[in-house]
């Protein structure tokens, strides 16, 4: 570790100036650690504090810098240099906005805010960037659906090179089975040709595509910036490199033959939504079972969607597709009739025009209502349906049914990943391979592999030719942060990366297993190999590694138990808690910063250290705070489960499992399990944490001062 040689600098304005004493946190920088350079500005943010700062850089030895100022979520470009390490201190949203101004409480956390930030500084590295030496640019597309072409399109325009590869013989997917599409221009009320064939022209002729039909993946091996890709065209092999993936390989109709409820499979004239684009192609639309022209037809809605025993959920494209069809046949035979029974039409947006396109057409009959038995005699199909808004029974009279089924995701594990922990992308309940629905779309678990279109989420044409530019998109910025040693999201920019002292390694797998992103591949003796490039950057590894041999340069084992053991702790007659809080800096550390901002007040024998996220706290920083003397521990984290995700997938729900063995621990030590504590909080909770904070430490001054206080 090289010697640092500080400058601290630290703000007067926004309050700050006019609540603390700063005279004596100059003392303890010169007392306690020898730092001399120390100065004071009324304004650092402004022009003038920024000159001083650079001015003092380009004339002193100076390899890091410490700004006691405002939170580091503020004025981040203003205060970046290149070269130095440069730590924030957050005085203002976190010590002179929620506390009692010139109170001995705030200035003491201060004080030991400048010692963590002072021991932090001295024990980390700034961190050098992973760089691949024969780094790939390329993109690759799988998947030749209208989303994987739109996708090779796309990322061609912007100048990548992109290979696409369709396991069929043919590109175009479903969307080249459609006989029209739904309106997709203004005034939106006029079925379209389909756009796919459009785009296939486009893409056979793009110089920069390279389209491989009737292939199959047979491996995907390596990182981002350095995949590596073996494939299979009719028997023949071939291999490639590829800087990213966009996986477009789409979705399955629901399984009609689970719904023999709508006579599906009993009657040859019980079709899908599908079938129906087949039978509509052909001209007039003839029934299957006698190839009489259909006169009349019921649509089916959510037949088997939003229902608990098929599809829970609604797949989107269904309502339009069943009105698009709809329009078929009333062109196809202007006598014919159309009925429609519904949960509800979900037309979004501008296909509510196209709604009322249809509503207005006298022969269409739309009822809200439920199916209850599907029977045929000779000519005609017979179906009973509860209307739920007249509350009495229909009976109806159709030549053909027709069934809106949902979409199931494609099987990812197509993709055959060579990756430790499994050939596909792991999913969120439905199956759908999304990593984060609320801040990451397109994300999977598998850094730089993008998933698009219907694969991610039920939708239709249009929703998945915007998906696929967002997923292509993210790839790019894969691409280039990568080329450039960092990483992706959430933590955009980190150059820092899990560095192993694998000479300690006792081959516990814990790393390797508990690492969201699969970003460990490992030995046949179950060695962790790191891929930095599939790294998030979660530390996650980090708090599981019994041994404490993960550590990134910026953020280590020892970094954060300096930080614990610069705290001052008064001692047990002073009656002055001090808890420890490892607030996750995704959502409870703005949300800190938000209570700072609503001047919110709690308790200030709170000390906060951020991480990561809490799946990032590793063990030993809990025995080293309870050896120190802190009362009290807090974990904040993000909401764990589907509906809320921890912005590392598992990360809060694997500090819980933790917690509940180090609380185990803590009674085995004569230690009330209630020194541990975590909490989930989402971001916009801020009004929280007066309650969270101060219930704490009330629980912990009823518990009496941490015994080892006294040793
Ligand atoms: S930091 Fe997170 S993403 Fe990276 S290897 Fe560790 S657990 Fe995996
Ligand atoms: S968790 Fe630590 S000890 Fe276990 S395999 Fe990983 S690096 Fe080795």
């Amino acid at each position: 570790m090289d010697i640092k040689r500080i400058s601290i600098y630290i703000c007067s304005g926004c309050e700050i100036g006019n609540s603390i004493d700063i005279d004596t946190l100059k003392d303890i920088s010169e007392k306690e650690f020898q730092i001399t350079y120390f100065k004071q500005h009324p304004n650092l943010c402004s022009k003038n504090g920024i000159e001083l700062i650079k001015n003092d850089l380009n004339e002193t030895s100076a390899n890091a810098i410490i700004i006691a100022a405002c939170s580091p979520r503020q004025n981040t470009k203003t205060f970046s240099f290149d070269d130095v390490i440069v730590e924030r201190l957050n005085f203002r949203e976190q010590v002179v906005w929620p506390h009692e101004a010139n109170d001995e409480d705030t200035q003491m956390l201060a004080e030991d805010i400048l010692r963590m930030g002072i021991a932090k500084v001295n024990s980390i590295i700034k961190p050098i960037p992973f760089i691949i030496n024969d780094f790939c640019a390329d993109v690759l597309v799988v998947g030749g659906g209208i989303t994987g072409i739109t996708s090779a399109i796309e990322a061609a325009k912007t100048g990548y090179k992109v290979f696409l590869i369709e396991k069929e013989n043919e590109l175009g997917g479903y969307s080249a089975k459609l006989h029209k599409q739904i309106p997709f221009r203004y005034p939106y009320i006029k079925i379209e040709e389909p756009l796919v064939f459009e785009k296939i022209k486009e893409i056979e002729n793009h110089p920069k595509i390279k389209v491989f039909k009737s292939t199959e993946i047979k491996e995907i091996g390596g990182q981002p910036g350095e995949f590596s890709v073996k494939l299979n065209t009719n028997g023949n092999k071939n291999s490639l490199k590829a800087g990213a993936i966009v996986m477009a390989t789409g979705w399955k109709l629901y399984d009609a033959s689970k719904l023999s409820v709508f006579g599906y499979g009993n009657f040859n004239n019980v079709v899908t939504n599908l079938e129906m684009e087949s039978l509509a192609k052909k001209g007039k639309i003839l029934k299957p079972s006698d190839g009489e022209e259909v006169k009349s037809a019921l649509f089916i809605q959510c037949a088997g969607s939003r229902d608990q025993e098929h599809l829970p959920y609604c797949s989107n494209y269904c309502c339009g597709t069943a009105l698009k069809q709809i329009k078929y046949l009333r062109e196809a035979n202007i006598d014919s009739n159309a009925f429609i029974v519904y949960k509800d039409i979900r037309t979004q947006g501008h296909y509510e025009n196209f709604y009322k396109e249809i509503q207005n057409d006298n022969r269409v009959f739309f009822t809200k209502g439920e199916v209850k038995s599907i029977a045929e005699n000779e000519e005609k199909l017979l179906i009973t349906i509860d209307n739920s808004l007249l509350n009495e029974e229909i009976q109806l009279e159709v030549d053909l049914v027709v069934l809106a089924l949902g979409m199931t995701p494609a099987n990812s594990a197509e993709l055959n990943l060579n990756y430790r922990m499994g050939k596909g992308l792991p999913s969120l309940k439905y199956d759908f391979p999304d990593s984060h629905f609320i801040c990451f779309p397109y994300e999977t678990r598998r850094t730089g592999i993008y998933a698009a279109g219907s694969l991610r989420s039920p939708m239709d044409i249009t929703a998945s030719i915007e998906d696929a530019c967002g997923a292509t998109m993210k790839a790019i910025q894969c691409i280039e942060a990568t080329k450039r040693g960092e990483s992706v999201h959430p933590r955009s920019g980190d150059r820092s990366y899990p560095e192993l002292y694998l000479e300690r390694c006792t081959d516990c797998k814990r790393c390797t297993e508990e690492c969201p992103f699969g970003a460990y591949d490992e030995t046949e003796k179950g060695t962790p190999l790191p891929n930095p490039s599939r790294c998030r950057r979660c530390g996650i590894c980090l708090g599981a590694c019994p041994e404490r041999i993960i550590n990134f340069s910026d953020f280590s084992i020892n970094s954060v138990s300096s930080m614990i053991k610069a705290v001052n702790i008064p001692d047990e007659f002073e009656e002055k808690p001090r808890i420890l809080v490892f607030v996750c800096e995704n959502d409870a550390y703005p949300a800190f910063d938000m209570a700072g901002f609503k001047r919110l007040n709690y308790s200030s024998f709170v000390r906060i250290i951020p991480v990561r996220c809490i799946g990032s706290v590793n063990k030993v920083w809990i025995s080293d705070a309870l050896s120190q003397g802190f009362d009290g521990i807090l974990m904040i984290g993000c909401k764990p489960g589907d509906d809320y995700q921890c912005h590392f997938i598992h990360g809060s729900e694997l500090n819980e499992t933790r917690g509940e063995n180090i609380s185990e621990t803590l009674e085995k030590m004569m230690l009330e399990p209630e020194r541990l504590k975590t909490e989930f909080l989402e971001i916009n909770e801020y009004n929280k944490i007066p309650e969270i904070i101060n219930n704490y430490v009330e629980t912990i001054e009823d518990i009496g001062p941490n015994p080892f206080k006294e040793m």
